[in-house]
């Protein structure tokens, strides 16, 4: 079985600024990629708020440049899913695909995937009307009337871009004010010929027909009881995101969300165990501060292999 100072699982701005100060601090690192470097960043159009890019830079572009960053320096690198993580600090076992690895520490930085709406039929319409994509699927709906739920920056942001593509975007918020950031609330406000805000709602039901697909939406005004609905081809879903921790021990905490619970050092209540970036139970989920947590989790995992050599 190989050997490795320090497994690093998800190969986001986290992941890759962890394997980045490892491999520079002369560890042996493993990195388990599964997608390509860069992770929710690839679905992102343009990122405005990355320091050092003031005009913006394309997420796919910023990928490039992350997975350019440790290009050439010593790491091995997997595409198989880690199934699970068991064992202690300076003896966990990686198992991934058919293999595995010994590794003295481990750092999560899987990240988290869009949570679903939770409506009848959503399922079934996945790929035929209902997406939690915009940069993926929102092509598949140019000049065509589309729907997007949801109040955070995810939502706005999406908003903005498929305003550019779709004929009508609905947005549907189930209060009347967003959480999202004010830039994108002004700049959606500055597209209302375009964007129809729908606050204060919910979706109830979707309308769909057996060859086209999703055909529309049912929304209901939680203040008036009132229901509408809305013809849109497509449904795009930004309602919060779920954490990817299934492979890790039950002894990991968790937040009542299911996020990884750590303290400042990125350290997870499992000696050894380290997590970073939007897997984490934290109030900022950005590119910034996950990679910000990378850094932070691999000197931690540092001192600690230095603690175990001693
Ligand atoms: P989020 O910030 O958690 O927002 C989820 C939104 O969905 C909230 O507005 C919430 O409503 C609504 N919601 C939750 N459950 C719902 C349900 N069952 N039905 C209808 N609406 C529901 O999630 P996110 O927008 O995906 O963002 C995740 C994290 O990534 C955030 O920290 C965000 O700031 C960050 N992010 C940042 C950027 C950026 O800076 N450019 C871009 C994307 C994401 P309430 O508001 O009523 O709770």
């Amino acid at each position: 079985m190989s050997t490795f100072d320090a497994a690093i699982i998800g190969s986001g701005p986290a992941g890759i600024t962890a394997a980045l100060y490892l491999a520079r601090s002369g560890c042996s690192v493993i990195l388990f990629e599964n997608l390509a470097a860069g992770g929710q960043i690839l679905q992102t159009e343009v990122l405005e708020n990355y320091p050092g890019f003031p005009k913006g830079i394309k997420g796919y572009e910023l990928a490039d440049l992350f997975a350019a960053h440790i290009e050439g320096l010593t790491i091995e690198r997997s595409r198989d899913a880690v199934d699970s993580v068991r064992g202690q600090v300076g003896n966990f076992v990686v198992s991934a695909g058919e293999k595995e690895y010994a590794c003295r520490t481990v750092i999560v930085c899987t990240g988290a995937k869009h949570r679903p709406l939770g409506v009848e039929g959503e399922d079934r319409l996945q790929g035929r009307g209902v997406s939690y994509c915009a940069l993926c699927d929102g092509n598949f709906y140019r000049n065509q009337p589309v729907a997007v739920v949801g109040g955070g920056n995810s939502a706005l942001e999406e908003s903005l871009y498929l305003a550019k593509i779709a004929s009508k975007v609905y947005l549907i918020h189930r209060r009347n004010s967003f959480r999202g950031a004010q830039i994108y609330q002004d700049k959606l406000a500055a597209l209302s010929d375009k964007v129809e805000l729908v606050l204060d709602s919910v979706v109830d039901g979707l309308q769909a027909d057996l060859i086209a697909g999703l055909t529309g939406v049912v929304v209901r005004n939680v203040v008036t009881g009132e229901q509408r609905p809305l013809k849109v081809n497509g449904l795009f879903v930004y309602v919060g995101m779920e954490p990817r921790t299934a492979f890790l021990p039950p002894e990991v905490e968790r937040d009542a969300q299911g996020f990884l619970v750590t303290d400042t050092e990125m350290r997870t209540s499992v000696p050894g165990i380290f997590a970073a970036g939007d897997v984490r139970s934290k109030l900022c989920r950005q590119a910034v501060t996950a990679a910000g947590d990378g850094a932070t989790a691999a000197q931690a995992a540092f001192v600690l292999m230095e603690q175990l050599h001693a």
